[in-house]
């Protein structure tokens, strides 16, 4: 199965959650148990054999890919989670997004000194939350490995803000 299907299985969803924003479901790929199953294959091929040590996801879709491919890689998996939902104590980084502004938060305990962790997300679109993310893994010591999206938005150049990080996203629009 190439990548190719996977890409026509992601659809618009236009004006939303806001006018003017298309945005890109990534639902109809879960959907499916191949194409699932493939997109953790990509990514389980992509890092099997690194020295990563952990996965973390970003809230929300990225915990659905970054579980799978921890679970697929025999890694533990690190929720970043929007500000407010984690019970222990946390580090937070707020940033502007697409469409408004956030704050995410990672708990205080979640990277162990000499961590290599792989962040995952489901789409790279200005880098803002990505960002963030490699901000509060290194706020805790730990190091980013590389960050991995199924879907990058290129033309909202979010690699800009990612700069000197390794960067794997299989589909590109
Ligand atoms: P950003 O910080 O601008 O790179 O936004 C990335 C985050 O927002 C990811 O968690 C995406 O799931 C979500 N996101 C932003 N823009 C879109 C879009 N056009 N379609 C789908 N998800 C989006």
């Amino acid at each position: 199965m190439s990548i190719e299907k996977i890409k026509q299985a992601v659809r618009d969803i236009p004006d939303f959650p806001k006018l003017g924003i298309v945005f890109k479901d990534i639902t109809p790929v879960l959907h499916d148990p191949e194409l699932f199953a493939q997109t953790i294959k990509i990514f389980a091929e992509k890092y099997r054999g690194t020295p990563i040590t952990r996965i973390a996801g970003i809230d929300a879709r990225g915990f659905i890919f970054g579980a799978a491919l921890a679970y697929e890689l025999g890694l533990g998996f690190i929720p970043i989670r929007k500000k407010g939902k984690l019970p222990h104590d946390a580090y937070e980084v707020s940033y502007d997004l697409e469409y408004g502004t956030s704050t995410i938060e990672m708990h205080t305990d979640a990277v162990e000194e000499g961590d290599r962790v792989l962040i995952v997300d489901d789409l790279l679109a200005t880098g803002g939350t990505a960002r963030a993310a490699a901000d509060l893994i290194e706020k805790s010591g730990g190091e980013v490995e590389a960050l991995a999206f199924l879907v990058e938005l290129g033309f909202l150049k979010g690699r800009a803000q990612l700069g000197g990080y390794h960067i794997f996203v299989p589909i590109t629009y």
